[in-house]
C-alpha cells in the first residue's frame, strides 16, 4: 500500500525533488526484505490432488493433520501457483523444471542449465557460492538427479550423473542422498575417485545413517544407497532398512545443523524425490508415505525458521504426475472414507511387490481363457502377492487382468498410459481404495507454492517458473542474469531438441 501511494505521488511529480530520498528508502526496505538463508523445498511430481489426500492420510495414519496444511493456514504465509512449462513442452521433466528456477530460463526437457545452442547458464547455487553463501542439496533420489542438479550443475544430459556429481565439489558444502556409484572409481568411466576428492576438499563422508548422525561439524557428503533411497513405506516395514537409511527429516536436520553457522547464510534445496516415482507407479500408499516423510522434514525446517527468522522458506513441486484423486463411491459417496482407510493396510511399495509376481516368462504359458493349470498357478500367485502386500482380496476379474498384463505386457487397458503392470495394478487396487489415476506420466498442472519469511511477499498469484530466479538473485544481491531462448528460436536447433528423444521417459 505504502509503495503504491509513493509510486502514485512520483507519477504526479509531487515528490520529484525527493526522488533520491525515495530510492534510499526503497533500498532500505529491500534490505529489510532480504533473507540471510534461503530454503527451497520440493516434493517432486506432486499433483494438485495429492495435498488434500496427504492431509486426510496424515489424520488417519498419524492422528494429526499435516504441517504443510497448518502452514498454509497461517496468515503470513504467501500462496502462488506456478506455470512450469519447459522450452519445448507444456509438460516439463524435473531437470528442465529445476533449471528454470535455478537459471531463470526455460530449457529442453532432459537438459540441465544449458540452452539448446550449447550456451551454459550459471545456476543459482554457483551464484550463491560466489556471494559466500554456503550451498546444500538434500534429496531422497541420487544426489546427482535432476532436481538437485538444477541448482548446482550444467549439463547437456541429466543422465550424466557422474559428471554432475563431480560439479558439486566446487559448489556445495552439504550433499545428502543416494548414488554411491557416481563417486566410485570402479564404476565411473573416467575412473576418478570422487569420494577421495571430496575428502581432500574437506568433506566428511557418511555412508550410513549412523555415520550421518555421528558426523561432526563442517562440509558433509552423505550417500546412503546405490540408487535412490528406498521408499519410506519399504523402510518403515524393514528393521534393517530402518537402521541403515536416514529419513528425509534426519538428512534435513543434519544439513541445517551444518549450514546454520555459515557467516553469510546459505541456500539449501531439499527434495522429496520419490513422491514422483510413486506417482509414475500409480502407487498411492507409497506416495502418501513419501509425503508424510516430506512433511516431517518440513517440521524440522519450520523449527529452524522459528529460531532463525531471517530465513526465506519456499515449498513447492516441479510438476504434477498422474493426478491421483479419491473417487466418490457408494451411496451418497459413503464408501469413500472406508475405501481410503484401506491404504493404511499397505506394507510395501509396488516396486517391492513386483518381484513377488515373478517374471513375464512365468506368465507366458498361461492360456487366454484362464482355465488351464498355468493360468491358475499365475492367478494364485497374484492373489497371494496382493494379499501379502496390501491385505486386499482382488476380484476374479482384477486377477485376470493382472495375469494378462503380466503375460502380454500390453493390450489390457484402452488407455495407452495405463496399459502396463503398474497401470493395471493401480486400477485393481484403486477399486478397493477409491484412488484413480489419469496416467503414469508428468502433467501440465500449475504447481502450488507456499512462501514464508523475509522476501516471501515476492511470491504470489499466478507466476511463471522463470520468475523465481530473478527474485532469488535480488534477495541475495546477485546482479547476474542468464540468457534465454524463445520457443520460436528453438526451431533453429532441431538436432538439440531431438538429441534426447530416444529416451522416452525422465522421472
Ligand atoms: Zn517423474
Amino acid at each position: 500500500m505504502t509503495l503504491n501511494r509513493r509510486n502514485l505521488l512520483r507519477w504526479t511529480g509531487v515528490l520529484a525533488p525527493l526522488a533520491g530520498g525515495i530510492e534510499q528508502l526503497e533500498a532500505a526496505e529491500r534490505r529489510k526484505d532480504q533473507p540471510r538463508n534461503i530454503i527451497w523445498m520440493v516434493t517432486d511430481g506432486m499433483s494438485p490432488g495429492v495435498l488434500p489426500l496427504t492431509e486426510q492420510f496424515s489424520r488417519i495414519a498419524r492422528g494429526k493433520g499435516s504441517v504443510w496444511y497448518a502452514l498454509g493456514q497461517r496468515p503470513e504465509t504467501r500462496h502462488a501457483l506456478m506455470d512450469m512449462s519447459s522450452l519445448e513442452s507444456m509438460v516439463t521433466d524435473s531437470s528442465s523444471a529445476s533449471s528454470s528456477w535455478g537459471s531463470g530460463s526455460r530449457i529442453l526437457n532432459g537438459w540441465v542449465n544449458m540452452l539448446p545452442d550449447g550456451t551454459a547458464l550459471t545456476p543459482i547455487g554457483v551464484l550463491a557460492r560466489d556471494t559466500k553463501k554456503r550451498v546444500g542439496l538434500v534429496t531422497t533420489t541420487t544426489v546427482s538427479h535432476a532436481t538437485p542438479a538444477g541448482f548446482a550443475a550444467v549439463s547437456k544430459r541429466r543422465d550424466d550423473e557422474a559428471g554432475i556429481a563431480a560439479q558439486y565439489l566446487n559448489v556445495c558444502d552439504v550433499v545428502l542422498g543416494g548414488g554411491t556409484p557416481f563417486f566410485d572409481p570402479g564404476v565411473r568411466a573416467d575412473h576418478r575417485d570422487l569420494l577421495a576428492d571430496y575428502r581432500k576438499a574437506g568433506f566428511q563422508v557418511a555412508l550410513s545413517r549412523d555415520e550421518l548422525l555421528a558426523a561432526r561439524d563442517g562440509r558433509l557428503l552423505g550417500l546412503f544407497s546405490k540408487s535412490h533411497l528406498p521408499y519410506t513405506i519399504d523402510v518403515r516395514n524393514d528393521k534393517a532398512l530402518t537402521a541403515a537409511i536416514p529419513a528425509l527429516a534426519e538428512m534435513t536436520q543434519a544439513a541445517l545443523d551444518r549450514l546454520a553457522s555459515s557467516p553469510q547464510g546459505f541456500l539449501l534445496q531439499i527434495e522429496g524425490g520419490r513422491v514422483d516415482h510413486a506417482a509414475h507407479n500409480n502407487d498411492a500408499a507409497a506416495l502418501l508415505w513419501e509425503m508424510l516423510a516430506f512433511d516431517d522434514a518440513l517440521a524440522a525446517v519450520l523449527r529452524f525458521c522459528e529460531k532463525h527468522p531471517d530465513t526465506l522458506l519456499v515449498i513447492t513441486t516441479d510438476h504434477g504426475n498422474a493426478n491421483p484423486g479419491l473417487n466418490g463411491t457408494g451411496t451418497e459417496y459413503g464408501d469413500s472414507n472406508p475405501s481410503f482407510q484401506r491404504l493404511l493396510q499397505a506394507r510395501c511399495s509396488y516396486t517391492a511387490l513386483t518381484p513377488m509376481l515373478g517374471s513375464r516368462a512365468e506368465y507366458s504359458m498361461s492360456g487366454a481363457g484362464g482355465e488351464d493349470t498355468h493360468s491358475q498357478v499365475a492367478a494364485n500367485r497374484i492373489r497371494e502377492a496382493v494379499r501379502t502386500a496390501f491385505s486386499l482380496d482382488l476380484s476374479a476379474a482384477e486377477i485376470d487382468a493382472m495375469r494378462k498384463i503380466a503375460a502380454q505386457g500390453h493390450g489390457v487397458s484402452l488407455s495407452r498410459q495405463l496399459d502396463k503392470i503398474v497401470g493395471i495394478l493401480g486400477q485393481a487396487v484403486g477399486n478397493h481404495t477409491g484412488i484413480g489415476w489419469t496416467g503414469t506420466s508428468h502433467t501440465s498442472d500449475f504447481t502450488m507454492l507456499l512462501a514464508l519469511g523475509p522476501g516471501s511477499g515476492r511470491f504470489h498469484g499466478f507466476m511463471k517458473n522463470t520468475d523465481a530466479f530473478p527474485i532469488l538473485c535480488e534477495l541475495m544481491d546477485i546482479r547476474h542474469r542468464n540468457p534465454s531462448m524463445s520457443p520460436e528460436r528453438l526451431k533453429d536447433f532441431p538436432k538439440a531438441a531431438a538429441a534426447n528423444r530416444p529416451q522416452i521417459h525422465w522421472a
